[in-house]
């Protein structure tokens, strides 16, 4: 029985309430704190109708001040807190967490406001004051990064004695009805797709263009999709913990005319991260076009179709050449008719929860900062089954990818 400080109340933040509130012999008490209470005390009151937790609490709070979250954590006096707001907050709440002596764990690594670039330096260099605290930081535990470098672990610790070849694919074969619209933070989103592409060869990380590497891949129960070469942050720290990967790549989809609007989008200049001057206010562009856009928790009610991720993984077995493809498949109108929100936020909220239940019943332990793939894979794996994103795999099978 613990008590947990969730961070955010969009999409992620709705369903790791939910899945929580699931499980009150593990999440006796849950704190809902975000910048705006409103959206807070919305998501209590659908929880607690849906699943009977009595203790759902509320709260404001401005994540990115320090003495001020601090206090929140004192007073409610979690054993961990699950931050699923945004990337830019990632440092303030784990200062926080240090400072009032509570375990952290989030879906995103750091990125800073000003620069589009996420790498995992900035937090990985808090490891040695969380271990001198005793205290636990768990990284990246969405689904990618989260579940993907777990199966990544599975993988190794089952299918392989080496593994050599990593491609990760992430299909989202929904439809939402909308022109264009993204399925989780737009800003975040759009920061992160329009970036190089950047993939792991032989020790070095190789940067190609924004989606100028196209492969048409096969999904399971969702059939032949483009999918294009992009960087994700899993990658770093995967190639960092199975030094066997000679290669290490992530694919994702996206339709022709998402790509048309996301082309456009940056070149009228809507993609920019620095302040312009419009009537005497400072206004940056791509915070001004997340008001706009649709807002991802409410895509979810005529969301139809499904997404497919997974990890194809190409490596040795006594001896011998082996193949192995372990993915999930999650239903958006499932993922709507549980939650109320839809299967992107789903997929992440999901293994957020797995992921602070592994933590709160001892079944990862560690001083420090760590990626999830650094964990026993097996119990995340069976509460994968266990509490809605069912995996499944194939041994042998044609990865569609050459060495
Ligand atoms: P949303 O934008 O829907 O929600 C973010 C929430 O964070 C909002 O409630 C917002 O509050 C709150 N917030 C923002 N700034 C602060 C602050 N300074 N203090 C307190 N609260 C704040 O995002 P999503 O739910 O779509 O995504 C949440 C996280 O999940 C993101 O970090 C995203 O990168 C990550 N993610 C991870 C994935 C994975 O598989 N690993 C996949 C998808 C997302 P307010 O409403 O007041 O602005």
């Amino acid at each position: 029985m613990s008590k947990v400080l969730i961070i955010g109340a969009g999409g992620v933040g709705r369903v790791v309430v939910f899945k929580c509130a699931q499980h009150p012999e593990v999440f006796s008490e849950i704190l809902l704190a975000s910048r705006t209470k409103s959206k807070c005390d919305v998501i209590a009151e659908d929880a607690k109708k849906a699943t009977g937790h009595k203790h759902i609490a509320t709260a404001a709070v401005d994540a990115e001040n320090v003495p001020e979250l601090t206090a929140l954590i004192r007073s409610f006096g979690p054993e961990l807190v699950i931050h699923v707001a945004l990337p830019y907050q990632d440092l303030t709440i784990m200062e926080a967490c240090l400072a009032a002596g509570v375990h952290y764990m989030d879906t995103a690594n750091y990125e800073p406001k000003d620069e589009a670039k996420f790498e995992y330096k900035w937090q990985w260099a808090y490891h040695d004051r969380f271990k001198e605290k005793g205290l636990l930081a768990l990284l990246g535990c969405g689904f990618d990064p989260g579940a993907t470098s777990v199966f990544t672990a599975y993988a190794a610790k089952h299918h392989f004695d080496e593994i050599h070849y990593l491609d990760i694919v992430d299909c989202n074969a929904g439809d939402h009805g909308k022109a264009f619209a993204t399925n989780f933070n737009p800003e975040i989103n759009i920061r992160e797709i329009t970036q190089k592409g950047k993939y792991y060869e032989d020790g070095e990380w190789l940067e190609i263009d924004p989606h100028s590497v196209m492969k048409p891949l096969t999904y399971p129960g969702i059939g032949p999709k483009k999918s294009y070469l992009i960087f994700h942050e899993e990658l770093e720290s995967l190639v960092r913990n199975f030094p066997s990967l000679k290669r290490a790549r992530f694919w994702m989809t996206f339709g022709d005319e998402y790509l048309t609007h996301l082309r456009v989008i940056q070149n009228i200049g809507m993609s920019r991260i620095d302040p312009v001057m419009y009537k005497g206010v400072e206004v940056i562009p791509l915070e001004f076009l997340k008001y706009v856009l649709p807002d991802p928790g409410e895509l979810g009610e005529n969301y139809t179709g499904q997404t497919s991720i997974g990890c194809r993984i190409r490596g040795t077995k006594d001896g011998k050449e082996k193949t192995y493809y372990v993915w999930n498949n999650c239903s958006h109108q499932a993922a709507y008719d549980e939650t109320g929100t839809q299967g992107v936020s789903y997929t992440t909220g999901v293994p957020a929860m797995i992921g602070a239940m592994m933590v709160l019943t001892g079944q990862w332990q560690g001083k420090g900062v760590f990626n999830v793939e650094q964990f026993n894979p097996d119990p995340f794996m069976d509460k994968m089954n266990q509490y809605g994103l069912p995996w499944h795999e194939e041994v042998n099978g044609d990865l569609e990818f050459e060495k």
